[in-house]
């Protein structure tokens, strides 16, 4: 196969030909130089890398019948979308931004005056603090004693150097790596707070970020989250991952660079097996499909994997990694009222809340707040299954923090990602012992098959800015990969910082 000559290359599988064991009646065997499987930002960003450079030989394979994965947009009426998955970016999503600036997709600013409410224990509070920050306790809404805050101060002091001190590409190979995560966060906190409330801030903050339990989730993987965005506040404060969002939607993002990438993209194209034998190209099949490439990229969560069948079977490392794996859903509601009321009440429209429904809300309207929506944000198991229900247990539990007027939307839409076929979850909180003992397996190629996917990514996983780095350092593994065998790749390859 020629890098110029593989995209015509179609034929149909007759019996005797290699593979016809295997094949599926009537399917359909391209050749591509790159196979990308997965038309997330992470896909989109390799194979427009891959093109950009010059390998312009390359598909896109993809489950769903549109591009974005866990970004989507949903419309409210009046040409105005928001963001039914992956939503904000800020000031540290840096590869995010220039991406959306070449695309010509704009970002609007979140809005931020007003104050938040806190809802614990029946018991609702408007203030000025910030519950990270240490000014208002959850569970109470009361306010920290002096002792409170000195230990709290302390715990974030204690997590930040713990995580300064991880090297960031191999966290695993860290000195204390097996030791930090065969704690989990709970067992961390109950050794290293003396006050309850200490330790139950710090769990909302795990809540917050990973929407697991601190007993779900490793000191390890906690800290490592803390390491990829450059600090703990960085990963709790708005301003470097929550200031900003896309007009439009972030799957503009992934609609744009597909529209670029053309008949690339095949949607409604799930991959079932991909075989790499010795000496021969991979070989990825889908129903329909038959594609042999000379590299394969796959661009999802590790636990998404668990649908493909891989022939040789993955080395031990890598299938411990894709059995342990973690997703965990989310629920995102979007409430719309004819203005923004809350901002009257000099309300933020964000909630903090321990209600049974809905734990944190945010103001999702668009600039001038006209219409006002609120983004609400499921809390678990108790977000009721009749969609009717649903709609009411929303607006009941949006009413109790913003009063009755809450009562009256004129719009809702909703995204439960749990019933989402194609995807494992919106967040991975991995468990004790599974990051120390497969780590080192997320980005290691396996034969001819690269990894990509926003929890690949040193920097930012698990935000949009780290789906965007891992396409482009899969990217520029795939040329090297192709440069070594022979092929000539005109371009340079995307930055090796990417990430
Ligand atoms: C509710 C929610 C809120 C979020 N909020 C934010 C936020 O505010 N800011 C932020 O930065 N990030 C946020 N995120 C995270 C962000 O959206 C993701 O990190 C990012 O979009 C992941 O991109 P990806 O390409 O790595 O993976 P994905 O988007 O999951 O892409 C993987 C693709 O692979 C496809 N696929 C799966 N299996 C197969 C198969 N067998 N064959 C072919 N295709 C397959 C899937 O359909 C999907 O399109 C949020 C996510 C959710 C769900």
């Amino acid at each position: 196969m020629e890098a110029s000559a593989a995209a015509a290359g179609t034929l149909l599988l007759g019996c005797g030909e290699r593979g016809c064991s295997s094949s599926r009646p009537f399917q359909e065997v391209k050749q591509a130089d790159v196979v990308v499987v997965g038309a997330g930002l992470s896909g989109l960003m390799a194979a427009r890398e891959l093109v950009k450079a010059g390998v312009d030989d390359v598909l896109v394979l993809e489950a769903r019948e549109r591009v974005g994965g866990l970004t989507i947009s949903q419309a409210i009426g009046d040409g105005i979308v928001v963001d039914g998955g992956g939503q904000w970016v800020g000031e540290g999503h840096t590869r995010i931004l220039a991406l959306a600036e070449e695309l010509g997709v704009a970002t609007t600013e979140t809005y931020g005056d007003g104050v938040p409410v806190f809802y614990f224990n029946g018991a609702r509070m408007a203030g000025t603090g910030q519950v990270f920050d240490g000014v208002r306790m959850p569970g109470t809404g009361q306010v920290f004693t002096h002792d409170e805050r000195i230990e709290l101060a302390q715990v974030r002091q204690k997590l930040t150097e713990m995580a300064a001190a991880l090297p960031a590409d191999a966290p695993w190979d860290a000195p204390r790596a097996a030791e930090y995560d065969q704690l989990s966060m709970f067992n961390w906190l109950r050794e290293n707070t003396r006050h309850e409330s200490v330790h139950r801030t710090v769990g909302y903050a795990v809540n917050f970020t990973f929407g697991a339990k601190p007993e779900d989730i490793s000191l390890l993987c906690f800290l490592v989250a803390i390491r990829a965005c450059g600090g703990l506040e960085s990963l709790l404060a708005t301003s470097d991952a929550q200031d900003k969002s896309f007009a439009g939607g972030s799957q503009s993002l992934s609609l744009t660079m597909a529209r670029e990438l053309g008949d690339r993209v095949i949607l409604g194209a799930p991959v079932r097996r991909i075989v790499d034998p010795p000496g021969e190209p991979a070989r990825v099949e889908t129903d329909r499909l038959v594609i042999l490439a000379r590299r394969v990229v796959v661009a999802m969560m590790p636990a998404d994997t668990r649908r493909i069948e891989f022939e040789p079977e993955l080395p031990e490392l890598r299938s411990g990694l894709v059995k342990n794996w973690t997703g965990v859903s989310d629920y995102k509601a979007h409430v719309v009222y004819k203005t923004a009321f809350w901002r009257g009440l000099q309300l933020s429209g964000t909630v903090i809340a321990d209600d049974a429904v809905i734990d944190f809300v945010f103001d999702s309207s668009p600039p001038g707040g006209s219409p006002g929506v609120l983004l609400a944000f499921g809390a678990g198991e108790q977000v009721p299954s009749d969609t009717n229900a649903r709609k009411d247990a929303v607006t009941a539990a949006l009413a109790k923090f913003f009063g009755r007027e809450a009562l009256e939307p004129t719009g809702f839409v909703e995204m439960d990602w749990m019933s989402e076929a194609w995807s494992s979850g919106c967040a991975s909180p991995l468990k004790p012992g599974v990051l120390s003992a497969y780590g080192r397996a997320l980005r290691a190629p396996v034969g001819r098959i690269h990894w990509a996917g926003t929890d690949t990514s040193p920097v930012w996983s698990g935000f949009m800015e780290g789906a965007v780095r891992s396409g482009e350092r899969a990217a520029g593994e795939v040329i090297a990969a192709l440069r070594e065998s022979g092929v000539a790749v005109p371009a340079a390859p995307p930055p090796a910082s990417a990430g």
